[in-house]
Parts: structure tokens; C-alpha cells; sequence
């Protein structure tokens, strides 16, 4: 008798929209997905269903998201959405009235129940097709780390709250096993992320768990000491400067976290912040950040900030453009103010003219530039640690970063070397030979050395 032809497993494609949180949210999908034995297409082509999982933050996000739906179903017709969008259901149906399935953010189990429903597979659960540390989409040597879902603040210009809910920190002990499964599986940078990094734990007031020989807090000083103990880069995105934040620098100077600190500040200018609503926005940020210098002289401040704010004046901006240079913000990103449907800042007096924004981002950018200018030219002739990020074969050069720079969102060291000298993932010793802005150029030093 001819022996059973093995089935052939159903294949989804997944398109992921937006920030790391969605990113996230999309390799918690395919893990989930593959332990059950569907496989993985990286083309509409290949795939017998196509996951849109969307952004809806701003009425731009939602416009390329929309177009992303429009897209998947013109090439391969089924389609299931989720994310941030999936929020408003009605706006999809009626641009996309085929869509399978539509469902919210972080609703994990019904995108996959959609799969199944549309998409029927039985697998063998004694088959294991999912590494340690699950399917990411990241490359192999780093990774992002969501600590908690959802944000208890309720900052004017934002629709997060409405999609995500209020915040839902993971226990310590889960986000600890996590992180160490990374560790194992290869990974040398973690990317902590959320949507309020140092209000981690407050929903549950801090609550402990038993890690290893101890218990520990679900609290950010003691998520990152603990992270700090794990022997790879830990950088800290969505801070907000609450005075706890304070205690969490002397582990940057000590070197058991990455000297780096991602705050999305927004403004400067104490009445705009105040009609923000923005989280801390009472703390004395100058001062603070000028305390962490003293510090942790090495600290990377990193900022966003949204230009054309209802009812923004000439002298608010000056301020903020006064602010950024005083702070000596290291990497800046300025956004002008969009008019988000469903955000209370809509109903707000006062709207600034999109001339007037526009003019405002441009002469933000102009001083951001100089910033960077003056940062990367201060790098000539330093010496620095690398994560070596990728081969570049068009320019014949490897792509790394420096302490100083995320991925994806700051800058690169471009390192002049054979391809066969370093791997992704290896830590090596550069030094800066040249700098234009952010980007800085160098060679191996020759005490270069490679980490765990
Ligand atoms: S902190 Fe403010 S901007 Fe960030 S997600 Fe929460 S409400 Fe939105």
C-alpha cells in the first residue's frame, strides 16, 4: 500500500504596520500560528491567507493601513485585519467589504480563531516547529520586549487609550523568562518597549513574583536591574521622566544597562504640555536631565516632539527650540501635529495653520541638524563599542551601532572592513575616522574584540 502522502500545511503571510508594539504583536501571531502548524510565506503569491495587522495612531497611519488592506486583497483575496484599526471595523468594511475577519489590538486568540475558521488545519501537537525564544522578525541579534499593553495616561492628541485600553503590566517572572529564552536563543541587544516604560507595574501595584532564588518586583528599576544581570545590551524605550527614573541612571553608569534613554517628551513649553495632558510634564526636565549628565556622562537622550500643537505660539516654540539645545537632546524626532479623529485635542481653540507648522518643522530640523552635526563630530577620533548590524554588498561596508543608536530610529556606524572579518551579532571595537550628522564612519581598532 502506498503510504500516506504527508498534508501539506496551510500557508498565512503576514504584513506588519507601525511601532515595535505591533511588531510584537505580529510575532506573537506567527508563533502562535506555526506551533499550530501553519507555515510562512513572505509573498501574497505563496500564501494561501494574508494577516494585515494595522496602525492607527494617526489619520496618516490609518490612510497607508486602509491602502495596505486594498492591497493584500488585490493580491491574494483573503484577508483577515487586526491591530490598531481593527478598533473601527465600520471604516474597513466600508472601503474592504471582503475582509474575512476584522479584529482590535493584542486580541491574539480571535485573530487565530479567524485563521482556523477560514483557514482549517489540524496539526500534530507532538511536532514542535517553534524555536526558543518563538518566530521573530527582528534580526537574529536583537529583539524587542513588551513589558506591558495598554497606558493609563490620557494625553490629548492620542487615540492609544481608546484602542489599547488602560495598562496591563506583565508579571516580572514572565518578562524575566522571556528575556532570558532571548538570551539563549542568541540575542545581544533587548529593546525594552511599551507605551509607559517606568509606569511598569503600577496597575499591579508592583506585584512580586518568584524569579530563580528570589522574588521580584514588577517595578522599572527592578526590571532593569534584572535585565542588566543577563550580559547583553538593555536600552529603555517610552520613559517618562517620573523621579523613580532617577534611580535607574547609576545602573547606566555602571555599565548593566545601555546608557540610553528614549523620552518622548513632546514640548517644552509648560502651558503646551499642560494642554497635552503629557505624563511627568510637571517634573523639572532641564534639571533632571542635567543631573543624569553628572551622573552618567555618556547618557544618549533621545526625544520626540510634535510641532503645531493647537494653539502653539511663536514664543512656545522658541522655547522648545531653546529647550532641545540647552538639554543637548543627542537624536530628535519632530512630527507636526495631526488633527486625529476621536483625539480631545480636536475640540481644542486655536488650531495652527499648516504653513505655520510646516515653517516650525523645518527650522526644528534645522536646529535638530546642528545637534547631530556637532554630536558626530565630537565622535572623531573616539573609540567605540559596536553591534555589528549587516553587510551592506553595495557599498561593501558592515552596518553597526553604536550605544547611542536604536535601530531602525537613530544612526549607524559604517565600518570599512572584509566581509569575512565579523558576523551580525559580534560586538567590535571602532575607531571614528569621520561623521556627517548621525552617521559615522571607522575601522576596526586593532584591540577589537567580539562579546558573549
Ligand atoms: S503616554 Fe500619552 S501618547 Fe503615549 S500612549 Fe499613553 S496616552 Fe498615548
Amino acid at each position: 500500500m502506498a503510504a500516506k502522502a504527508p498534508q501539506k500545511s496551510p500557508t498565512i503571510g503576514i504584513v506588519s504596520l507601525g511601532c515595535p508594539k505591533a511588531l510584537v504583536d505580529s510575532e506573537r501571531i506567527v508563533t502562535k500560528l506555526r506551533s499550530q502548524g501553519y507555515a510562512l510565506s513572505g509573498d501574497y503569491a505563496g500564501a494561501d491567507l494574508v494577516i494585515v495587522n494595522t496602525c492607527g495612531f494617526l489619520d496618516t497611519a490609518k490612510a497607508e493601513s486602509l491602502d495596505a488592506i486594498g492591497e493584500a486583497i488585490a493580491e491574494n483575496g483573503k484577508v483577515v485585519v487586526t491591530g490598531c484599526l481593527g478598533k473601527e471595523a465600520e471604516l474597513i468594511r466600508a472601503s474592504h467589504p471582503d475582509v474575512l475577519a476584522i479584529t482590535g489590538p493584542h486580541q491574539y486568540e480571535s485573530v487565530i480563531a479567524a485563521v482556523q475558521e477560514h483557514l482549517p488545519h489540524t496539526h500534530d501537537p507532538k511536532i514542535d516547529l517553534v524555536p526558543e525564544g518563538g518566530l521573530r522578525f527582528t534580526p537574529r541579534h536583537y529583539a524587542y520586549l513588551k513589558i506591558s499593553e495598554g497606558c493609563n495616561n490620557r494625553c490629548s492628541f492620542c487615540i492609544i487609550p481608546s484602542i489599547r485600553g488602560d495598562l496591563v503590566s506583565r508579571p516580572a517572572n514572565a518578562v524575566l523568562k522571556e528575556a532570558e529564552g532571548l538570551v539563549k536563543a542568541g540575542v545581544k541587544e533587548i529593546l525594552v518597549i511599551s507605551q509607559d516604560t517606568s509606569a511598569y507595574g503600577v496597575d499591579v501595584k508592583y506585584a512580586e513574583s518568584k524569579w530563580k532564588d528570589r522574588t521580584v518586583r514588577a517595578k522599572f528599576y527592578d526590571l532593569a536591574k534584572e535585565l542588566g544581570d543577563l550580559g547583553v545590551w538593555v536600552r529603555m524605550h517610552y520613559v517618562y521622566p517620573y523621579p523613580h527614573v532617577d534611580d535607574v541612571i547609576p545602573l547606566m553608569a555602571d555599565g548593566k544597562i545601555l546608557p540610553y534613554l528614549d523620552i518622548p517628551m513632546q514640548h517644552a513649553s509648560p502651558r503646551l504640555l499642560k494642554a497635552m495632558k503629557r505624563p511627568a510634564s510637571q517634573e523639572k526636565t532641564l534639571e533632571r536631565i542635567k543631573k543624569w549628565r553628572s551622573i552618567c556622562p555618556d547618557i544618549t537622550i533621545r526625544s520626540s516632539f510634535i510641532v503645531g500643537f493647537p494653539s502653539e505660539t511663536e514664543e512656545d516654540f522658541e522655547t522648545l527650540l531653546d529647550f532641545i539645545e540647552e538639554a543637548e537632546i543627542d537624536r530628535a524626532g519632530v512630527f507636526k501635529y495631526e488633527n486625529v479623529e476621536g483625539a480631545p485635542s480636536r475640540e481644542l481653540g486655536d488650531h495652527v495653520e499648516e504653513d505655520v507648522k510646516q515653517e516650525r518643522w523645518e527650522r526644528f530640523m534645522e536646529v535638530q541638524q546642528d545637534l547631530a552635526d556637532a554630536r558626530g563630530q565630537a565622535m572623531v577620533g573616539k573609540s567605540v563599542d559596536v553591534l555589528v548590524d549587516e553587510w551592506e554588498s553595495e557599498d561593501r561596508v558592515w552596518k553597526g551601532r553604536t550605544k547611542a543608536d536604536a535601530p531602525e530610529i537613530d544612526g549607524v556606524v559604517r565600518i570599512k572592513a572584509a566581509k569575512k572579518a565579523m558576523s551580525e551579532g559580534d560586538f567590535v571595537r571602532v575607531e571614528i575616522m569621520a561623521a556627517e550628522g548621525h552617521t559615522l564612519e571607522g575601522s576596526v581598532a586593532n584591540h577589537a574584540y567580539t562579546r558573549t
